[in-house]
């Protein structure tokens, strides 16, 4: 059997973050009209470790149907030692004979990918003649989000706040999460905090939130007020609700329910569901970040590479 094996530079030179951003939105659309299957992820944690191990499987039926598999290593103190706090790989397999085909650098896609689904909001709900971004973080997550919001609309101006200072040195740098915010029409957050790092008190009417740095339950980085006074959109309810911190914090203090999401980015791409009401609303969109995501960007990168016979194809 021959795998293509796709490594992170050619991931994200067969990627482009505006290629993406339409396939993303695809990807979403099938996911709201039920054509690809996406289980629960699966998570390991060994007690008493910071590092996790997730499994993301899904399903895309169809005229060429294909299983994809990210195995994704997280090592939240990664960035210290240079390397990427996401390791692993995305594996697709024939969905009809079940052969491996491809294996890819998930560390790159999950950067690309992830962003570009924050494109994809973004271009729905933020407000019209929003004009700044303010972006929290400063890693991987970040640069790639500054890519994706430039890559959906014009901003004139656009501050980053990181716990550590200077890792944006391109970027005008505000000295607080509070002075990032206060002005801005779009937000960002892309860390990796446990506690929420953005107070409800500290929001323009009307600003839209990408809130994409905590994908489990344990974690947040929207405060309940936040979270409660917006009309909140996410990538996918049975994960939101089962996975989502800056869901699962404001349902435990009884402030929400999972009535209080409005829609699947999906839903409002299909036509299924209504996005931003007014002007003055709050929007935010809740990243967990899907199997799905990763299939089809995968497929992706596979159809360019075998168009240009890049990577390397070894036999396993
Ligand atoms: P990086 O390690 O590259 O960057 C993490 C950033 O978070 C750094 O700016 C870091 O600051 C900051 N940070 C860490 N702890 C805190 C804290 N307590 N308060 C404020 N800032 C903090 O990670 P990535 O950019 O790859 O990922 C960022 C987050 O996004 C992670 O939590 C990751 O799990 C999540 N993620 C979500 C995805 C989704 O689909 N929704 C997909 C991929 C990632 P400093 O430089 O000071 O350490």
């Amino acid at each position: 059997m021959s795998v293509r094996v796709i490594d992170e530079h050619d991931v994200r030179r067969l990627l482009p973050m505006t290629e993406c951003i339409d396939v993303m939105a695809e990807a979403l659309a099938s996911l709201a009209r039920g054509e690809v299957h996406n289980p629960l992820r699966f998570v390991i944690r060994p007690p008493g470790e910071q590092s996790l191990l997730g499994l993301m499987p899904a399903h895309r039926g169809g005229p060429a149907p294909l299983y994809g598999l990210k195995t994704v290593a997280i090592f939240p103190g990664n960035s210290a030692r240079g390397l990427d706090s996401h390791q692993g790989f995305v594996a697709l397999f024939d969905g009809e004979t079940g052969e491996t085909r491809a294996i890819l650098n998930a560390g790159a896609i999950t950067a690309v990918r992830t962003a570009a689904v924050s494109g994809v909001a973004t271009r729905l709900l933020a407000r019209d003649g929003a004009s700044t971004l303010a972006i929290l973080g400063a890693g991987i997550q970040a640069r790639s989000h500054l890519e994706a919001m430039r890559a959906v609309h014009d901003f004139e101006r656009v501050v980053v706040w990181s716990r550590t200072p200077g890792r944006l040195p391109e970027l005008e740098e505000a000295a607080t999460a509070q002075e990032a915010v206060r002005d801005a029409d779009v937000i960002v957050t892309a860390t990796s905090a446990v506690e929420p790092i953005i107070d409800r008190g500290w929001l323009k009417p009307g600003v839209h939130i990408n809130a994409v740095g905590s994908s489990i339950p344990t974690t947040r980085e929207l405060d309940t007020a936040t979270v409660r006074d917006a009309a909140l959109f996410v990538d996918r309810r049975e994960s939101t609700i089962n996975e989502a911190g800056d869901f699962l914090f404001p349902q435990r203090e009884g402030a929400i329910g999972p009535e209080h999401i409005r829609a699947e980015i999906g839903e409002l791409l299909i036509g299924a569901a209504e996005g931003r009401r007014s002007a003055d609303e709050i929007t935010v969109f809740k990243s967990l970040g899907l199997a799905v995501q990763d299939l089809a960007a995968a497929e992706h990168v596979l159809r360019r590479a075998e168009a240009e016979d890049a990577g390397s194809v070894v036999s396993l």
